[in-house]
């Protein structure tokens, strides 16, 4: 299979939102189209208030466009409705946001676990991968830890391994780095990386630091309500490769 020929884990076409603020309609998306092929990594940048997350939200199906669709490994999801679009959801997406909304009552092992407890995982093979995952992000001696005993940069990490542990073919980000100090950031950017590189996971990444977004194979600017491709790095560093031809590679994470 080549990224050329391969079906897109994301197409979306003619995507259109604007709210309503008393009688007045503010545009936010006008006519968006967007197509990530399985396994490329994309961000989009943009202005505070262009419409960053509601276009994540769309994509990921937690929104709803006025116009256009979403198409999600094949799966128009306009033809999914609650139960079955939230284990759709659950199943092929995963998503972290800026401040990282982990639970807390529950502990960084229990936080990853939770999206294969609610689709019903053995919980014993789950903790194990939840482990594994939380150790690949050196947290491996923070597992019974609650939110509030981890740093921001630590909490990103476990928001990370519960955005994976289904090993979804979506991972949506949005601006996962922006609360974080730079060298956090950055420590959360690499894992992001890594662990999308790893699993071969499409990925979205919004974030309003330019450099980060550079380092994506892909970039899109959001502007008034319009997505424009820019130029990356891409020409250097292309799509990735899928995983299978890395496993060889002595600088993949350990
Ligand atoms: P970004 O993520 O790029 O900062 P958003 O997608 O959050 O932008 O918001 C885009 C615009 O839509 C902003 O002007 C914001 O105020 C407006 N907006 C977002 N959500 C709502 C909502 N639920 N109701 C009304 N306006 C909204
Ligand atoms: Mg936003």
């Amino acid at each position: 299979m080549s990224f050329a020929t391969a079906s897109p884990t994301i197409l979306a076409r003619g995507l259109s939102k604007a709210y309503r603020s008393g009688s007045r309609e503010v545009p936010v998306l006008r006519g968006v189209d967007f197509v990530a092929a399985p396994g490329e990594l994309v961000a989009i940048v943009g202005p505070s208030g262009s419409g960053k997350s509601t276009l994540l939200h769309i994509l990921g199906t937690l929104d709803a466009a006025d116009d256009g669709e979403v198409v999600l490994a094949g799966q128009p999801v306009a033809q999914l409705r609650g139960e079955a679009l939230a284990a759709f959801r659950n199943k092929m997406i995963g998503f972290i946001f800026q401040f990282h909304q982990l639970l807390p009552d529950f502990t960084a092992l229990e936080n990853v676990m939770m999206p294969g407890r609610i689709a019903g995982r053995e919980p014993r093979e789950l903790a194990r991968e939840a482990a594994a995952l939380l150790a690949s992000v050196g947290l491996a001696d923070r597992q019974e830890h609650f939110p509030n005993q981890l740093s921001g940069g630590e909490c990103q990490r476990v928001a990370l391994c519960r955005a994976l542990v289904l090993k979804p073919p979506i991972l949506l980000a949005d601006e996962p780095t922006g609360n974080l100090d730079p060298a956090s950031g950055e420590t959360v950017f690499r894992l992001f990386l890594d662990l999308q590189t790893q699993h071969a996971t499409t990925a979205v990444l919004v974030t309003h630091n330019p450099e980060l977004a550079r380092r994506c194979a892909r970039l899109f600017v959001l502007e008034n309500g319009v997505l424009r491709a820019e130029n990356t790095r891409s020409e250097t560093f292309g799509t990735q490769p899928p995983p299978s031809s890395r496993t060889a590679s002595s600088d993949g994470p350990a």
